[in-house]
């Protein structure tokens, strides 16, 4: 520190108070970077990096980034992962003076990265917070951008992976934790984080434990901030939490404080657009958890045709809010009857193919007004952003026009909550430019006429500029010079030029300021004064447009509420316009949810897959209740269509709890408090377990939280063991299903083990049914039917063939099949010489044969009887049973 210069020196102060950040110096026209933070800059950004105090033994590194081209690369750098310290001068630089002074103005953080160039329209900005009290885990998630703010806690062995699900459908972009808990939150969300990825391997594990960038995590120190309560009530000034259904809800509270601390230090914000705050718990919404969203393709495809998924198709949105809307319905789909049919109302009645045009057409003037609204409080509101903000505003008046007559309560009730904030709109059309420049330090963005003063200077500096420019003209006349100029510098201010060769021409009044090699400059007394008279009107111009833009952004930010109702209002309008557009170009209809536990879909199809066929997709009816018809057990041909059946099930029941109508051709529906999935044979391969330990411990999720009120879809679950074993555990999950008391959900089994069609005949609830196909010259034929009924071939070696494997290996796998199903048979075949199938039933032979384990089976039966307790009889007939079971 001794050695360094007084600037150096600054810049390590500062640097010290903003650790884990690469801090954006400003120096003149650059953002320069040192040390570290230069070595990091150079190679993220690529660009020269280079030394200060280059002849010195310490050369210290540096690179820099012009500060007019500043906002692209700290968007590289927060996509990376990294935060970025902007620190700006915060006085003028005046010559000879000393050190200007500087400070750090914002933190641009991968949470808290506002800025369009960074952040993505259709996509919330969540930021999110760990806190954990008394083994209460609470957390928050506020996406700065526009203001919303959620907060939650779970308590008792599922805590950790109930707000693990939450983290998954918020999906934030860096997530707080108290640096003593950052540990335990790390083991917990690392996993979900990976799974984020968009690829599997994407995020190196290694690099999100250790290092400070590209990590997700951003440890927060709690202490010197004030009581947690307080942060709260400070900032919403109410006197209590519990309107906002916080009170006693201590680790929550702290979660939330902790957004709101982290935000307003780094945004050096008051973030008054941060309204309210909702509390929320897991049993409020239909849980969807990270495998179900992933396995149903919900916003990420999993193989080819990855953008092919339930939101892309529903996602007809015109603005960026409304796609953000529909995100949040699909991700949190309600579970009250009457919230859901008061969208669904809405979505009837713009239904009306004139009304919903002129809507949508509407509101193509509406920009991202809810992240107006954010700049707005955020300060980093431009001139062209308030012209922005008033072009949509002046929609307002119109749409409520349309929807004066609307029938339908919500349709109403976003009416009311559209403001046209006239002298709003008044105030934006007088103040500012029609092409206001993009960058405010060349001034030229407030009208003329909206202020006199403002007029008063232009006019002098205008006036002056022009007897400048026809002094050009006199003096190259008086002087008889014709290649004589005048210009302009930053440094020297306005010149007169003259080449060398005809530097002797140069009167005596001329005053000489500069020499070049090939000429020469001067001034005189009068451009000097006239000088002084633009520059001046140009400095007053400046500092005035800059303070009229201040107050014209206050005024503004006076009616955030107001603002933030209307963009509120104008999101949903748009997110069920977009949903009636979808109904009437995909022929959805309106659902009936009611209050029983049938599913009764008729004519049902899948979303997504429709949209790839058109009309070759074959529609299919659907009945499950909690009764009779409980467990559905599917079989068919591979590529028969059995995944997809499930699949549309769940995508019906997801779109119907969010408001939005169905691709059927009548539904009938409950209300789902949980959709599970399992999908045999995926890989997690990024977290490191195998994939059917993958499998177990979400089966096992299933069996220990699915209730009677929810859907269980599993596909080919016990696939990635042996086959006995696997089919083992499908028959035992499946029968604990049906069985259980408190676990009976209405599930759906897709399986190629064809023996569990046999459950059928044992379990009350259990239906079988079949995806149909019929075999044609050895070749399969798909019918993508849905029938009652098992199927009792796979046709894996027929789609095997049309797969192009080599007719040898086809050959030999038929062959191989022929000798395996001979073996079944003597198999069968010996049971039945055994005389238990003529004894017993067909099931329980059939039972045997499936069961090569069964010899264990009965092991257990000998271990669990109580031979004491037997008579004679009795011992006889359990021995002749056991024999029966041994194979
Ligand atoms: P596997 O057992 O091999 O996993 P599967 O029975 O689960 O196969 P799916 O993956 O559901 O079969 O479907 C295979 C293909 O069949 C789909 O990609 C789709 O193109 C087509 N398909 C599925 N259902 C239908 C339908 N109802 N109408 C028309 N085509 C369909």
């Amino acid at each position: 520190m001794q050695n360094v210069t007084p600037m150096l020196r600054q810049y390590l102060e500062i640097k010290k108070s903003y650790p884990g950040t690469i801090l954006f110096f400003r120096l003149g026209d650059f953002y320069e970077m040192f040390q570290e933070d230069a070595i990091i800059g150079s190679r993220e950004l690529q660009i020269t990096l280079t030394a200060r105090q280059k002849d010195t033994e310490n050369p210290i590194p540096m690179c820099g980034v012009p500060h007019h081209a500043a906002a692209g690369y700290v968007a590289r750098l927060v996509r990376k992962g990294y935060r970025v310290a902007i620190c700006e001068q915060s006085e003028p630089a005046v010559k000879g003076t000393k050190l200007v002074k500087r400070e750090v103005v914002r933190v641009i953080s991968p949470g808290t990265a506002i800025d369009e160039q960074i952040s993505d329209q259709g996509e919330p900005l969540f930021l999110a917070s760990i806190s954990v009290k008394n083994d209460i885990v609470g957390a928050a998630f506020l996406d700065l951008s526009t203001g919303e703010f959620f907060a939650t806690q779970a308590e008792g062995a599922d805590a950790w992976s109930t707000i693990s699900g939450h983290f998954e459908r918020f999906g934030p972009k860096e997530i707080l934790v108290e640096s003593e808990h950052q540990a335990t939150a790390h083991k917990y969300l690392l996993l979900q984080e990976i799974r984020r990825a968009d690829s599997p391997g994407e995020l190196d594990p290694s690099v999100v434990l250790t290092s400070d960038s590209g990590s997700p995590f951003t440890a927060f120190d709690f202490s010197g901030s004030e009581a947690l309560d307080n942060i709260l009530t400070g900032h919403f000034g109410v006197l209590e939490l519990s309107g906002f259904g916080l009170a006693g809800r201590d680790a929550a509270i702290a979660a939330a404080a902790m957004c709101l601390e982290y935000v307003k230090t780094t945004q050096r914000s008051a973030v008054k657009h941060i309204t309210e705050i909702g509390y929320f718990e897991t049993n409020e919404f239909l849980v969807l958890d990270g495998v179900t969203l992933s396995n149903l393709e919900v916003l990420k495809g999993r193989s080819e045709g990855k953008d092919r998924t339930l939101l892309s198709i529903i996602d007809e949105a015109i603005t960026g809010m409304g796609s953000r809307l529909l995100r949040a319905w699909v991700l949190r789909p309600s579970i009250k009857r009457s919230e859901i049919q008061t969208r669904q109302s809405a979505v009837a009645e713009l239904s009306d193919a004139i009304l919903r045009a002129k809507l949508r057409h509407l509101l193509k003037g509406v920009s991202d007004l809810e992240r107006l609204v954010g700049r707005l409080n955020l300060g980093t509101m431009s001139p062209r952003d308030l012209l922005a903000l008033e072009r949509s505003i002046a929609q307002a008046p119109e749409i409520n026009a349309q929807l004066r007559d609307a029938s339908s309560l919500l349709l109403q009730v976003l009416s009311e909550n559209i403001f046209e904030l006239p002298e709003i709109r008044d105030l934006i059309s007088r103040s500012i430019a029609d092409e206001p420049p993009a960058i405010l330090a060349d001034g030229g963005f407030i009208r003329k006429g909206f202020n006199a003063e403002l007029d008063e200077f232009r006019e002098i500096a205008g006036s002056v500029k022009a007897v400048i420019a026809s002094f050009e003209d006199s003096e190259r006349k008086r002087t008889g010079i014709p290649t004589l100029k005048v210009r302009f510098n930053n440094v020297f201010g306005y010149y007169i030029e003259v080449s060398k060769a005809q530097a002797h021409k140069a009167p005596e009044d001329y005053e000489r300021r500069q020499t070049l090699t090939n000429a020469e400059r001067y001034t005189t007394p009068q451009l000097k004064e006239w000088e002084s008279k633009v520059l001046g009107a140009e400095e007053k111009i400046i500092a005035l447009e800059r303070d009229l833009l201040a107050e014209v952004i206050e005024k503004v930010r006076s009616e955030t509420k107001r603002l933030q109702s209307t963009a509120r209002a104008l999101a949903t309008l748009d997110a069920l316009a977009a949903l009636a557009e979808t109904a009437a170009r995909r022929n959805y209809v309106r659902p009936i949810l009611h209050d029983g536990d049938e599913i009764e879909i008729v004519k049902s199809r899948h979303p997504v897959v429709e949209a790839s066929l058109g009309d070759r997709f074959v529609p299919n009816d659907i009945y499950l209740n909690n009764s009779t018809d409980r467990l559905a057990i599917v079989t068919g041909a591979n590529m028969g269509g059995k995944s997809t059946i499930l699949r549309q099930i769940a995508l019906i029941q997801i779109l119907a709890q969010m408001g939005s109508f169905v691709p059927a051709m009548s539904a009938r529906l409950p209300i789902v408090d949980r959709i599970w999935t399992r999908v045999g044979a995926s890989d997690d391969l990024a977290s490191g377990r195998s994939t059917f330990m993958v499998e177990m411990t979400e089966t096992a999720a299933i069996l220990h939280n699915a209730t009677a009120r929810s859907l269980v879809l599993l596909d080919e679950i016990g696939r990635g063991t042996s086959t006995f074993d696997g089919l083992s555990i499908a028959w035992a999950v499946a029968e604990y299903l049906h069985n259980s008391s408190d676990h009976s959900a209405k599930t759906v089994f897709a399986t190629h083990y064809h023996e569990l069609t046999e459950l059928a005949n044992e379990l009350p609830g259990a239906t079988n049914y079949q995806m149909a196909a019929s075999e044609r010259d050895g070749d399969v034929v798909f019918l993508h039917r849905l029938e009652k009924g098992q199927s009792s071939k796979s046709y894996g070696i027929a789609v095997a063939k049309l797969a192009g494997l080599p007719v040898s290996v086809i050959e030999r796998a038929k062959e191989v099949l022929q000798r395996l199903e001979q073996y079944e048979l003597a198999v069968f075949a010996n049971e039945k010489a055994t005389g238990v199938a003529a004894a017993g039933t067909r099931s329980a032979a059939a039972q045997v044969s499936l069961f090569a384990m069964s010899n264990e089976r009965a092991i257990d039966e000998i271990r669990q009887t109580d031979i004491e307790a037997l008579s004679l009889e009795e011992s006889q007939a359990l021995l002749r049973n056991i024999k029966g079971k041994i194979v």
